[in-house]
């Protein structure tokens, strides 16, 4: 069977979804999960509802999405409590605003080696953070805790990925009495009451009829403006692909030119580790975790009343597979005061995300550009996170999702 459609989408995540909202032609919707969401809905285990790992809305660059996301579903606004484990304390993030929290020592010689953010596009992420904050935080925070967030060496990695989510020192860090606002780009977030899934259930449910759910593309024919799923052939004007560039390229009868550097694009999995914990110890809302003693690089808790549920991330190896001791978990709880013993576990669910973080080499800021440009110029518009290969947020994407569909709509009125 074969259906025609305006503008076909290719995924129902946020960015999917947010472009169907918008669009004012004809569309229709492949998404291969049995629910609309992608990573930033929820799923069920053992009665128990998780997120992806904490998965919060950040409005600051994008609040005019805002009013469109929080519209029908209630919204809870939280100010950050976010901690870094180190030198056996929790100390408020970001280190660099908080070195009065240091042991006298290491302070002093921190605040010796701190130097202007750097400019230079050229050298490393590793590079740029060891010149702008000295080598000692770099080799005591950055390099141990990147390391294990990107599961690379951040010497590898472009500086620039970071695109500003690492804020400078503040210059009153050392001080006895440092200015207290919350630096970064998510002093405060935004969570849906009940869970990310009462939002989904409330944004779904307008796009059902043009959704086609369980049905994947498995090949996209780019002269003949056509994808193929197990069930049928859908052709199309336009397409917006919101799935990982390199597995949307790797759906192409052949890339149009420009597209045949794609091996190029490298990128992190993460295994995310939810529990459900018998009593909420500590207040804070997650920390990062530096020590090279355990895989993980955060521990958070689910905000919202009720069950305690927590999370735990960590890089996965390119084989997938992990070494893991369900005791490394448990001592982390334990020393991060979350728990008092193995008994307050109650539940252990586990999901792997094989595309969680894009990493950014030198070859990213011509690859990625060039390859989207000659997507676009046969009628593809390759967006979000992974469609887009780029680091962003929800709320980023949901912007841009509607700064394509509305494109769309002028060019095809
Ligand atoms: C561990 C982790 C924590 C994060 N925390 C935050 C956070 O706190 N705040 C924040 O703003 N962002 C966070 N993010 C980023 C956030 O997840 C993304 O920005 C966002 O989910 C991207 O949405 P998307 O719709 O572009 O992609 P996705 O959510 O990946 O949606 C893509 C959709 O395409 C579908 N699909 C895949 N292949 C096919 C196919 N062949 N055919 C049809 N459909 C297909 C998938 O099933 C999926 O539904 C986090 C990411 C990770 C990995």
């Amino acid at each position: 069977m074969t259906e025609h459609t305006e503008v076909l989408i290719i995924g129902g995540g946020i960015s999917g979804s947010t472009a169907a909202h918008f669009l004012r032609r004809p569309w229709l919707l492949l998404e291969r999960e049995p629910v609309l969401g992608g990573l930033s809905t929820q799923y069920r285990s053992n009665g128990f509802w998780f997120d992806y790992g904490g998965h919060y809305f950040h409005f600051q660059n994008s609040m005019s999405i805002q009013a469109h996301l929080t519209a029908n579903t209630p919204f809870k606004r939280h100010v950050r409590r976010s901690k870094v484990q180190i030198f056996n304390r929790l100390i408020p993030f970001p280190l660099q605003s908080h070195l009065e929290a240091l042991p006298a020592p290491w302070r002093h010689r921190i605040e010796r080696e701190l130097a202007s953010p750097q400019t230079d596009p050229k050298i490393s992420l590793g590079a740029n953070l060891r010149a702008t904050f000295g080598p000692t935080l770099y080799r005591i925070f950055f390099y141990p805790f990147l390391s294990k967030y990107y599961g690379t060496d951040p010497e590898t990695l472009a500086s620039g990925m970071e695109k500003g989510s690492i804020p400078p020192a503040r210059s009153d860090s050392t001080s006895p009495k440092p200015n207290r606002k919350l630096q970064g780009y998510n002093p405060e977030f935004f969570y849906p009451v009940g869970g990310l899934h009462k939002f989904w259930e409330k944004y779904a449910a307008q796009l059902m009829p043009g959704v086609r759910l369980n049905e994947p593309a498995i090949s996209v024919d780019l002269a003949r403006r056509r994808v193929e799923t197990r069930i049928g052939t859908y052709t199309y004007s336009r397409l917006i692909n919101t799935t990982p560039l390199p597995q949307f390229l790797s759906l192409l009868n052949g890339y149009p030119a420009g597209c045949d550097q794609a091996g190029r694009l490298i990128h992190a999995s993460t295994r995310v580790t939810n529990m459900v914990l018998a009593v909420r110890r500590r207040r804070f809302h997650w920390v990062y975790l530096p020590q090279n003693s355990h895989p993980y690089y955060r521990m958070g808790y689910y905000p919202g009343a009720g069950t305690c549920k927590i999370y735990l991330e960590q890089s996965l190896p390119p084989n997938g597979r992990l070494n893991e001791k369900e005791s490394d978990a448990a001592e982390l709880l334990q020393q991060l005061g979350v728990i008092r013993d193995q008994e307050e576990i109650l539940h252990i669910s586990r999901r792997n995300i094989p595309v969680s973080y894009v990493l950014f080499d030198h070859a990213w800021f011509h690859t990625v550009p060039e390859i989207r440009q000659r997507l676009e110029e046969n009628g593809v518009f390759s967006i979000g996170r992974y469609g887009g290969w780029t680091y962003s947020s929800m709320a980023e994407d949901a912007l841009s999702a509607r700064n394509t569909a509305l494109a769309i709509n002028r060019e095809m009125a």
